[in-house]
């Protein structure tokens, strides 16, 4: 069975104590709790370290959001897949639509960052998603099946089996635009059915899609109500202990 799962990005924000804080109030919120998801916190590289101390021992894990495309060496300024795993983190976000547009991250660079998270033993959350203009010419289909074809369908099937997908529609990152529910769906079913053509029934219903794009407490519930869509990645409302805990329990 594919896991539910909520997953946090800070992006580029926190000093390491703001981020240590809001680790020990989320803690405190979830004592007691009875959550029904997977929780992960995607934090900056040098959190990585404190905060996994801080989740030690709960079922909350830490996350890098990008690593090197190289093993080890002279690349100075990188962090790589063996470091972020000797962190404690267990997963990486790799593929974001900021990381593609801003840093030219390529689909071949992308498939290089995946085999080195996954030989790190790290989960990569891989993020695919069209921009606008693509939504509004119909091409959003074709987009999606070729970032996962361009990065992930090299992999082997062992491999395949070990990651975690993200739908984020970048027209609605950060934009306060979320996509609707039946969007959602009709989006994360064809992800499945690709996966499927390519890797077989049995993967593709164990490989958890989350959905990403200004998903907050008021809009969770229904996203995460639909049969395809296994969860969340989360910018903006991840960043207050108050406003990602509702989001948490939206899944049920
Ligand atoms: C993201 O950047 O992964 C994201 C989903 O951001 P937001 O929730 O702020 O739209």
């Amino acid at each position: 069975m594919r896991k539910k799962i909520v997953a946090g990005n800070w992006k580029m924000n926190k000093t390491l104590q703001e981020g240590l804080s809001f680790s020990n109030e989320l803690k405190g919120l979830l004592d007691n709790k009875t959550i029904n998801c997977e929780v992960i916190i995607g934090t900056p590289f040098i959190h990585l370290s404190e905060v996994a101390k801080v989740f030690d021992g709960t079922k909350i894990h830490v996350a890098a959001q990008n690593c090197a495309n190289k093993e080890s060496g002279a690349y100075t300024g990188e962090v790589s897949a063996a470091m972020v795993a000797s962190t404690g983190a267990k997963h990486v976000i790799l593929g974001h639509s900021e990381r593609r547009a801003y840093y030219h991250e390529t689909p071949e660079l992308l498939k290089d960052k995946v085999l080195l998270a996954l030989s790190n033993n790290l989960t990569p959350i891989f993020c695919v998603g069209e921009v606008l203009n693509e939504r509004e010419s119909d091409k959003h289909f074709e987009v999606v099946a070729a970032q996962l074809k361009d990065s992930l369908f090299k992999l082997s099937k062992e491999d395949f089996a070990k990651l975690i997908i993200a739908y984020e529609p970048v027209w609605a990152i950060g934009t306060g635009k979320t996509a609707s529910a039946e969007q959602a769906q009709e989006m994360h079913a064809f992800i499945r059915k690709t996966i499927s053509e390519k890797y077989g029934e049995e993967i593709a219903d164990n490989t958890s899609i989350l959905y990403g794009g200004s998903c907050n407490a008021g809009n969770a519930k229904e996203l995460f109500s639909n049969p395809d869509v296994d969860g969340g990645l989360i910018g903006g409302a991840s960043l207050e202990p108050v406003k990602f805990l509702p989001i948490i329990e939206a899944i049920n």
